[in-house]
């Protein structure tokens, strides 16, 4: 007698689809996951890697822990605190709650008093110029990149614009301020030397027989690197008497976002203070040190930010409704979790390590957190970090949510700095499980 070919047990499609409790499971789910998942899992079964009779507990299973978006939450232990590759800032619950809010039909182009069309998302058009009463105006778009790009367009065009040979910055990765603004149409005329320009290179560039006329000067804050030795610049107030004597707008990239000054970062430039000492637009991104989500804040004149609304690339760099809803929560909402990392207290950062580190029998060792893509380059934020074997990096990675540490110097170091001090607990155990697993491998098969 031949024994049946145990691949005919397989439970067909139709069959699957056909059991009540996968229907629910597959309720919220898009008929093509459903179908793949259970492809796939037929697929293993007929490789012989699951038991036909499996097949079934193992297509609930997968259907239960699904999730439809991959992206994962992670927790931050590295002690950057806008981590670029994390998605810069994370939201204050003020930003949350109003992204949840907004997450269905929400009036954001609607005035429900009168029924009629209003202008777009002008709640956080008020809060930004409630944060920045210097700014007659304000206009949000997608990212600072899209700012800078509308900005050039409307009030450049094909013309030229002046900027210093020390502010053609590369600011990510292949993201060159210089190439973004060529491709709008704008050309640049150079002024100055990469480490120093002086006012009279703005004034020759600006009385220079032109062959086509300048339309704007440009300053850049050089965010991610710093000129060190013999250097000079020109502030924004010489500048803007410079340009308002040639009739010439100054556009001010700042970058990061920061409303005011902050003492922590000295060398960071703000908003306020931007149009205070004459900047006609300042922009900035909305994720960086300001705390909220991706967006390009444009602030300034009324003039031109309503040349700039009118412009069509405006509408191509249009924010979304969650954006705006995000946006308006930071900025009326409590203490963002950017500033409550930056300004967190070294010994209260030390009291937490020293707690976990107990729990663990782990040191803790002095560490220096950053305030990473968001600006502050090579201030130090002086704190803590709890050392585990380099090995304990990658199971961590590993669990959910997943806790990305910083790998030194042979040793896997956890900074609290960027952990909201309410998941501590979580964090502890999440890394006590992995600890285990790392002495007694058989642990964690065994769970
Ligand atoms: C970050 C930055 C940008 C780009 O802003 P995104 O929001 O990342 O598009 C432009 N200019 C400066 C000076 C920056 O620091």
């Amino acid at each position: 007698m031949v024994s049946p070919d145990p691949r005919r047990l397989i439970p067909g499609t139709d069959t699957l689809l056909a059991r009540p409790h996968i229907r629910d499971a597959s309720a919220g789910l898009s008929p093509h996951v459903l179908r793949h998942i259970i492809t796939q899992t037929q697929q293993r079964a007929r490789q012989g890697r699951l038991a036909p009779d499996q097949v079934e507990t193992e297509v609930l299973s997968r259907l239960v822990s699904y999730r439809p978006s991959t992206m994962r939450r992670v927790v931050n232990a590295t002690g950057v605190v806008v981590h670029t590759n994390l998605g810069r800032a994370p939201l204050s619950e003020g930003a949350r709650e109003a992204v949840a809010e907004a997450a269905g039909y929400v009036d954001v182009e609607i005035d429900l008093n009168t029924g009629r069309r209003s202008g777009r998302g002008g709640g956080a058009r008020r809060a930004l110029l409630a944060a920045c009463p210097q700014a007659e105006d304000a206009l949000i778009v997608n990212n600072g990149a899209a700012a800078l790009a509308l900005a050039a367009a409307a009030l450049v065009g094909t013309n030229e614009v002046v900027i210093s040979r020390g502010e053609l910055v590369e600011i990510g990765a292949g993201f060159r301020l210089p190439e973004l603004i060529e491709s709008t149409g704008a050309r640049l005329r150079e002024t100055g030397t990469t480490n120093r320009t002086h006012l009279s290179d703005y004034v020759s560039a600006l009385s220079r027989q032109p062959s086509e006329p300048v339309a704007a000067v440009l300053k850049v804050h050089p965010s991610n690197y710093r000129i060190a030795g013999f250097t000079s610049s020109v502030n924004v107030r010489e500048l803007a008497a410079l340009c308002k004597h040639h009739g010439v707008p100054l556009i001010v990239d700042a970058g990061s976002g920061l409303l005011n000054p902050d003492p922590t970062l000295p060398e960071e430039p703000d908003l306020t203070s931007a149009l205070a000492d004459g900047a006609d637009l300042v922009i900035a991104s909305g994720d960086k040190l300001l705390g909220g989500p991706q967006a390009g804040l444009l602030l300034g004149s009324a003039s031109i930010i309503a040349r700039l609304a009118k412009h069509p690339l405006a509408r191509a760099v249009r924010t979304d409704k969650l954006t705006l809803a995000a946006l308006e929560g930071t900025l009326n909402g409590g203490q963002t979790p950017v500033e409550a990392a930056l300004h967190i207290d070294p010994d209260t950062l030390l009291a937490r390590a020293q707690r976990m580190a107990e729990a663990l029998s782990a040191e803790v060792v002095p560490h220096e957190g950053r305030v990473g893509g968001g600006g502050g380059t090579e201030v130090p934020l002086p704190g803590w970090a709890v050392r585990l074997p380099e090995e304990a990096a990658a199971p961590l990675r590993a669990v959910h949510p997943a806790i990305l540490t910083r790998i030194s110097d042979s040793s896997c170091l956890l900074d609290l700095r960027c952990v909201p001090e309410a998941e501590d607990d979580a964090v502890l155990s999440a890394v006590e499980g992995v600890l285990r697993a790392l002495r007694d491998p058989t642990e964690e098969l065994s769970k």
